[in-house]
């Protein structure tokens, strides 16, 4: 047994699955009584030894246990087993046919049709199934001893993709940022920002990085592709098997159990030389891990927020540096982490300053909305409207864009006055016409719509308040009866209903688009050369340190949907803040200056990236409970000035949303100023507390949720 063997031990009356971690050389002073064997030792590849260091290291920096960040690397129970062998056929070679053998036609086929193939073999059904005989026949020579059936290990699929370069050639600005990062390679551990504007050809360029690495025949090593989840189907993944000839390793939340169990074991063997997958493939067990790339480094949902809270991009880094090997991440809008990081030349920053083969970037532009009102009960400003009809006209197509899922946010009764809320969480109900539903988004709460006020009895007294996507959609057809009209919303559609809705645009089979996030990440769509953002300022208040910047990404990456071929793209915005510096960098395209002065305010107030942030969310459907546990924590605080110094504390205050599941919330924010660690001082505050009954606590380390 060597350190990284998976294995199953005894603990207490069960088994539970373990890897072991390391060899400790005062164990010999264990009394030997106390020690348990091992119960078996499980066939999967050991977990190699970085990968180990890893696991640690992210148990160190997010405080959590070592074993639940180890179950997030243990996460395909099937793949730890060996896989199913598979039952092939094959001749006896120079086996004569007893006596009295009769070769039927049938016999003949399927002797015949082993003989043809390679080794004389074949998988068993592919024999059945080639020769068109029943299996008796089969089995039949099998007893006669003519042919002979065995088991083998299902051969690996997964080719090594290589690049079609006949066409398509790099520009030289590509070619310049993919010869860097391949003559890099060879240095080990090193950081690569590819800033780029969208369409530049940032995928182009990583693509070509990719195939470089792997058609060098001495090279075994693994490439990580990390992409948001959402952009896991469809047009990028297309667009590889399009430039590659062959699909990629991929690891995301909608593999079944077996596919999951495949792909576990090919990158534990270090047979899928190329893996891309969303943020939980980081804690696959690479053998040898070569380069990792992670694409559109800014998008939040690399923030894990449940179980083990990471933030997939820093631990990416992280990652590669165990590893030695190189890390490139690339955005059009950089978070301000990596921005920062760039500036102070601790990442190497590649610039692709313009769009591929002279795509020019769409011009941007504010409605007031102020001074150019949509009309009582309708969103859509005048010029607006206006804009999408001149498409319509031009046979192009527009994208209306709103980020809120639903028809309405709010539901309120005419007759009382009543507004419908979640039972159990502090916030309002979203109508979902479509589905007939009122929808609670923090916690998934659903009843039925009705037309009656459930509080008062009245008739058709009930309102909606404010749009959603459905809302907007349902504006839009009004409006232009004739044109085809489609909704894109991440509750309404699954997976490959979203495939299929990106494929219809393409073919021009849509002329509007309304839509929610799900249609702002990474899609190329020529025809399109309008966008619509309809309530620019949505993200943009609240407790979130990142609003600014997370506004700025959304929109700049909405924007950058317009326009990506020949025709020149506009974006409008509408907004009732036309003077904020977010609106104004966006007309201006003024990027770098709209960062200079956002990174300027956060090194003001210390916020990260400058200072850093620990968040501790403690909750308890018992409001008292909660304060009394509050207090304690407060009591407990270290404040010597060897354990304090440089750290602050905010708080107890109630949550954003202060009741959700049924669960009283309270935060403390804890803050500390450049250069110093947080981890030591929760670890001294938080450390062997005991969390009485229901009261459940979470530690959120570089928090990027303020709800
Ligand atoms: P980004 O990742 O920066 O948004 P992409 O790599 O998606 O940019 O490129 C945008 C579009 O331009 C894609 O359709 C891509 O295939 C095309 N493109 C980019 N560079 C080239 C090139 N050198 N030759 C041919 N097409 C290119
Ligand atoms: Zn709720």
């Amino acid at each position: 047994m060597e350190p990284g063997n998976v294995v199953r031990v005894p603990l207490g009356p069960r088994t539970a699955l373990g890897v072991v971690w390391d060899r400790d050389e005062t164990a010999s002073e264990v009394d030997e009584s106390k020690l348990k064997s091992i119960t078996q030792v499980l066939s999967a590849q050991p977990i190699p030894d970085f990968h180990r260091k890893f696991v640690d290291w992210v148990a160190r920096y997010t405080l959590s246990a070592p074993g639940a960040v180890l179950r997030m690397t243990l996460s395909a129970p099937d793949g730890l087993l060996p896989p199913t062998a598979e039952r092939w056929v094959r001749v006896v070679p120079d086996q004569s046919p007893p006596k009295g053998y009769r070769e039927t036609p049938a016999r003949a086929t399927v002797l015949a049709l082993l003989g043809d193939s390679r080794e004389g073999a074949l998988h068993r059904p592919a024999a059945i199934q080639r020769s068109g005989v029943s299996p008796t026949v089969l089995d039949g020579l099998i007893k006669l001893g003519l042919v002979e059936a065995f088991e083998r290990r299902p051969r690996g699929r997964w080719p090594v993709p290589k690049l079609r370069r006949d066409t398509f050639a790099l520009s030289q600005g590509q070619q310049e940022a993919a010869d860097r990062l391949v003559a890099d390679h060879a240095q080990g551990f090193g950081v690569s920002l590819i800033d780029g504007v969208t369409g530049s050809g940032k995928t182009e360029v990583y693509f070509d990085v990719l195939d470089r690495l792997l058609a060098d025949r001495a090279n075994t090593g693994q490439i990580l592709v990390m992409l948001p989840e959402i952009a896991l189907t469809g047009q990028w993944l297309s667009r590889f098997k399009q430039r590659f000839g062959c699909a990629p390793a991929l690891w995301h939340s909608d593999l079944t159990s077996k596919q999951r169990a495949e792909t576990w074991r090919a990158v534990a063997e270090g047979e899928a030389r190329v893996v891309v997958g969303a943020r939980s493939a980081l804690f696959l067990p690479f053998r040898e891990l070569e380069m990792i790339i992670l694409d559109e480094e800014h998008d939040g949902s690399f923030k894990q927020e449940d179980g083990v809270v990471y933030q997939a991009r820093d631990m990416a880094v992280v990652r590669a540096n165990i590893a030695d090997c190189p890390i490139v991440l690339a955005s059009a809008t950089p978070s301000l982490e990596t921005v920062l990081n760039a500036n102070e030349g601790r990442y190497q920053r590649l610039i692709l300053p313009s769009r591929h083969g002279g795509a020019t970037m769409p011009t941007v532009s504010l409605i007031n909305l102020r001074e150019d009102r949509p009309k009582r009960g309708t969103w859509l400003a005048p010029t607006l409207v206006e804009a999408v009809e001149k498409r319509l006209v031009a046979g192009e197509q527009s994208l209306l864009f709103l980020n809120r899922r639903g028809y309405a946010p709010l539901t309120l009764c005419n007759a009382c006055g009543h507004r419908y809320k979640c039972p159990s969480c502090d916030a309002w109900l979203t109508e979902h016409r479509l589905a007939r539903r009122l929808v609670c988004h923090h916690c998934g709460f659903q009843s039925k719509s009705s037309n009656t006020c459930t509080a008062c009895g009245e008739e058709d007294s009930l309102v909606a308040c404010g749009p959603g996507v459905e809302r907007v959609g349902e504006e839009v057809v009004r409006r232009f009866p004739d044109a085809r009209v489609a909704i894109g919303s991440s509750d309404t559609m699954q997976r490959h209903s979203i495939r299929e809705l990106i494929q219809a645009v393409e073919r021009g089979e849509i002329d509007i688009l309304v839509g929610t996030q799900i249609l702002a990440k990474g899609y190329h769509f020529p025809d399109l050369t309008l966008v619509g953002v309809v309530d620019a300022d949505l993200s943009l208040y609240g407790s979130d340190i990142r609003a600014s910047e997370k506004t700025f990404q959304l929109l700049h990456q909405v924007a950058g949907r317009a326009g990506r071929a020949e025709i020149p793209g506009e974006v409008m915005l509408q907004t009732h803040e036309p003077d904020h510096p977010v609106m104004q960098a966006l007309i201006a395209d003024e990027r770098d200056a709209f960062y200079d002065t956002e990174l300027g305010q956060r090194e003001m107030m210390a916020l990260p990236p400058f200072g850093r942030l620990a968040a501790v969310v403690v909750s308890d459907p018992d409001e008292d409970g909660l304060d009394a546990f509050c207090r304690e924590l407060v009591q407990r605080q270290p404040r010597e000035p060897e354990d304090a110094d440089g750290v602050k504390v905010l708080g107890p205050a109630a949550a954003p949303i202060a009741v959700v599941r049924g669960r009283h919330r309270r935060r403390f924010l804890v803050r500390s100023a450049p250069g110093v660690r947080l981890q030591p001082y929760l670890a001294r505050w938080l450390g062997g507390l005991k969390t009485p009954g229901a009261l459940r606590m979470r530690v959120d380390i570089d928090p990027y949720s303020f709800l």
